[in-house]
């Protein structure tokens, strides 16, 4: 793609523009900016076919191989999202974020997604966009506006598109605290539909993700009615129902200006005193969907519908679960280069003792390849299972077994965790730290990997480590039990060990079953080594589903 001219939004003229109730009234010719993005390579036009003299009898030629021919018809989508790998990412949002547009864009979907450009996006990435245009925007119920600049990206066949507004995207990190939170998404979904405007690009499906871009379907349905962009489809995709940016209604109203009745107990208002704006998103969408077919289930419960599981119920005639898979291409062991052994299914069962000597060396712990070595590598918060870790972990300690974590998060956890390395040197060692690298160690050089969460709309972690050979060892719950079938000792089938209740001895059970396979019967557990790294956990399946439902709301 073409090098970016560096430009300051500031330097560039900023263009009046007059938003009347959200709806763009764009002066069309004169204020186009000067340098606007690179259009799309315009075809060459066609020669008239020259008069042909009758062909000679050509050899036949040996036919060449055919690319496969794309899904049709051809469906455009805009994805708006908080956080995408690798410009910013703090979870598994990022992942899905990167992998899903790029799995789209190879069944012939034209990809667009929207993320904020905060400053901590590294400075290789930001210099290579390029400017695409600015504008103002009407915001606030005072009539505040805010400059909404646009700077553009383009990588392998998707288009990102960043929203640049320094008052707002300036802070070292994607997610601060509520109060500057929540204008700041506010501001960002209603600044995302007014970009589609503004660029004169209307996808069939506008695909938003979590409570960040929630009131992206709010603002489209209402303050955009009747622009271009109304006639998309909404799609929002539920990643984690724990966060939903809840507010007081007030707040919300300002930032917002949306109209009065969409604060009513329906939409927006809940419990009759905040504004709660992924409620107000599933709402106003024309279809939901979560991460994993049981987390679609769980959700509309009491215990995991985090108080909108009546509201859920409701909408349960438009809620799809589809299960993540992860990009192959970045989780590939046989390609690795952060390995100290790139293996693949072929010599999968020799390269990972190479990887746990390497590992063990590393950290500290004690190098032998006999021992079994367990790996947990997540946010250290209460969602991930970790109290049971903590009261199960002195028990797991014989001499045979080895721990390590890799995580950040709620300092109870982080201190417990340095507490059990110094308790059980050699044994254990706690990576209190978000390091890539030795995430790829871990997944590679550990035996099982530890996934006992209270709840996981998909999880990531245990799918990484079945593509890396690592057996996981999972609580039945969410995609953890769509994506990880038990071991059954009777027909030797299944991928990893799994229970079922939320309490700290099922998991010590489960663990110590994975532990006296491993140590009795090595065939069989080799046997599940190499099952898991053949399982398909490629983003293509889950993006053909995404598609049926694309089509589905746009035939
Ligand atoms: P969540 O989104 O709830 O945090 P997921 O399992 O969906 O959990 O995704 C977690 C992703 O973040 C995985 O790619 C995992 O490898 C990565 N990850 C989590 N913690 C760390 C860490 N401390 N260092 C490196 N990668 C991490």
């Amino acid at each position: 793609m073409p090098e970016s001219k560096k430009t300051t939004l500031k330097e560039k003229t900023i263009k009046k523009e007059t938003e009347t109730a959200g709806k763009t009234t764009r002066k069309k010719t004169a204020e186009k900016p000067a340098d606007p993005a690179p259009a799309r390579p315009k075809r060459a036009p066609r020669k008239k076919p020259e008069p042909k003299a009758e062909p000679a009898a050509a050899p036949a030629l040996p036919e060449e191989p055919q690319a496969p021919a794309l899904p049709q018809p051809r469906r455009s989508v805009a994805f708006i999202g908080s956080e995408c790998y690798p410009f910013v990412k703090t979870g598994g949002l990022g992942d899905v974020m990167y992998a899903l547009p790029r799995a789209l864009s190879r069944l012939n979907c034209d990809v667009k997604v929207i993320l904020p450009k905060y400053r901590c996006i590294p400075e290789k990435y930001q210099e290579k966009m390029v400017y695409r245009g600015s504008f103002m925007m009407d915001l606030c119920s005072d009539g505040r506006a805010f400059h909404v600049g646009i700077m553009e990206y383009v990588w392998d066949g998707v288009v990102y598109d960043f929203i640049d507004n320094e008052e707002f995207f300036s802070y070292g990190n994607p997610y601060t605290n509520l109060v500057d939170d929540i204008p700041k998404f506010c501001y960002f979904s209603k600044a995302a539909l007014a970009a589609l405007n503004f660029m004169d690009w209307v996808p069939d499906i506008i695909h938003c993700h979590d409570w960040q871009a929630a009131l992206v379907p709010v603002f489209l349905r209402t303050l955009f009615a009747g622009t271009p962009v109304d006639s998309a489809k909404v799609m929002l995709t539920i990643h984690n129902l724990r966060f939903q940016g809840i507010y007081n209604i007030p707040t919300i109203r300002y930032w917002t200006n949306l109209p009065d009745y969409v604060f009513n107990k329906d939409a927006l208002t809940q419990e009759w005193v905040d504004a709660n704006m992924l409620k107000g998103g599933l709402t106003y969408s024309n279809m939901i969907t979560t991460v994993s077919n049981t987390y679609a289930g769980e959700i509309q419960t009491p215990f995991y519908g985090e108080n909108l599981d009546a509201h859920l119920r409701y909408h349960a005639g438009k809620l799809r679960g589809i299960v993540n898979g992860i990009d192959v291409e970045l989780w590939d062991s046989s390609t690795d280069k952060l390995l100290a052994a790139q293996y693949d299914l072929s010599n999968v069962i020799e390269k990972k003792k190479e990887n746990k000597l390497a590992l063990q060396e590393q950290l500290g712990l004690e190098r032998d390849e006999g021992k079994f070595v367990i790996g947990l590598i997540s946010r250290l918060t209460d969602q991930k299972g970790l109290d049971l870790v903590n009261s199960i972990l002195p028990s797991l300690i014989d001499g045979n077994t080895q721990v390590v974590i890799l995580g950040t998060g709620d300092k109870r956890y982080e201190d417990s965790f340095r507490g059990f390395e110094w308790t059980y040197k050699g044994s254990v060692c706690s990576n209190i730290m978000y390091d890539e690298g030795r995430a790829h160690n871990i997944y590679a050089g550990a035996d099982a990997l530890l996934v006992p969460s209270l709840f996981e709309p998909c999880g990531l972690t245990q799918l990484i480590a079945m593509r890396y050979g690592t057996v996981p060892i999972v609580r039945e719950t969410g995609g953890l039990k769509d994506t990880v079938l038990p071991y059954n000792q009777y027909i030797n089938e299944g991928n990893g060990f799994t229970f079922d209740r939320y309490e700290d001895g099922l998991l010590l059970d489960a663990i110590n079953r994975a532990k006296t396979l491993y140590f009795t019967d090595r065939i069989r557990w080799d046997d599940m080594v190499r099952r898991d790294m053949a399982k398909d956990v490629s983003w293509e399946n889950s993006a053909k589903h995404y598609r049926a439902l694309y089509l589905e709301l746009k035939p």
